[in-house]
């Protein structure tokens, strides 16, 4: 994609975002890797929903404004964070669509095995608990699930999403919001029926057929059926969770991290 396409796909999800309610006033950002050092960002304090491809930003993996007229949000170090993390990933969008934050606003998992979509397009969404926006351990705390999943509900604030392209990201926001929109009409006439185990492995066996990965391959059926995907990544999560983090390390200076001196290797997406 080339860098003024790609300027124009920002500015096109933003305004997207805008209209279907998934952010307000200034909210949201997302970005594109332009190359091994290189981000192209949307800036902070700026309504995404009426942006200009010159509005947009080029950041190194520090966090650096390299060109652009604009500053940069403190929420960009979710996006390095995963482009560190992720070699195969293009682009990162972090929105707060509203029923999908329902979800991360009580704590309610996203049902498995109810959307026969969901589970092909998103699979199993973590829950990533609560840290402060802006800081380090905010952008981290995806860091138990970042290497197998793509979609993601932050507790008591929204979501990300991952993808090859910016669309790609944009796309599996559009069917979470659309998911979590659907399970919330569906609880209301009462309760969700699953998919038995079986039939989400039969799911999981199309996925596999077009290349798509599941980590959930391998688990038993009762960790098919639980919604909850904290317990089998609960020994990787960072230290920032435990009590003794500090809420104090909220917004330091995007400085505040050493210097990413080599860029990340590339690697094939990693299952579990
Ligand atoms: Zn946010």
């Amino acid at each position: 994609m080339a860098s003024y396409d790609v300027r124009e796909a920002l500015c096109e999800i933003g305004r997207r975002v805008w209209q279907r309610g998934f952010v307000a006033a200034n909210d949201g950002n997302f970005s594109y890797r332009l190359g091994e050092d290189t981000v192209l960002a949307t800036p902070t304090r700026l309504s995404k929903g009426f942006m200009e491809p010159a509005d947009l930003v080029v950041l190194d993996m520090d966090g650096t404004v390299k060109s652009g007229h604009r500053k940069s949000t403190s929420e960009i170090r979710l996006h390095l964070n995963a482009y560190r993390r992720r070699p195969d990933i293009r682009a990162v969008v972090h929105v707060h669509p509203p029923h999908a934050t329902a979800f991360a606003c009580t704590g309610i998992p996203v049902p498995k095995g109810v959307l026969e979509e969901t589970e092909i397009y998103l699979g199993e969404i973590p829950l990533v608990p609560y840290m402060p926006t802006g800081s380090w351990e905010f952008a981290r705390g995806l860091d138990p699930w970042i290497e197998t999943h793509d979609v993601f509900l932050l507790a008591h604030h929204g979501a990300v999403t991952f993808g090859h392209d910016p669309f790609d990201a944009y796309y599996k926001m559009e069917v979470l919001d659309l998911s979590c929109r659907t399970l919330i009409q569906a609880r209301q006439l009462g309760a969700w029926e699953r998919l038995s185990p079986a039939q989400v492995r039969g799911v999981m066996e199309v996925k596999a057929r077009h290349g798509m990965n599941d980590p959930r391959e391998g688990l038993s059926d009762e960790e098919l059926a639980d919604d909850t995907v904290l317990p089998r990544q609960a020994a990787a999560l960072p230290e920032c969770f435990t009590p003794a983090a500090s809420p104090g390390a909220a917004f330091p200076m995007i400085t505040d991290e050493p210097k990413h001196s080599s860029p990340p290797k590339p690697e094939p997406h990693k299952k579990q």
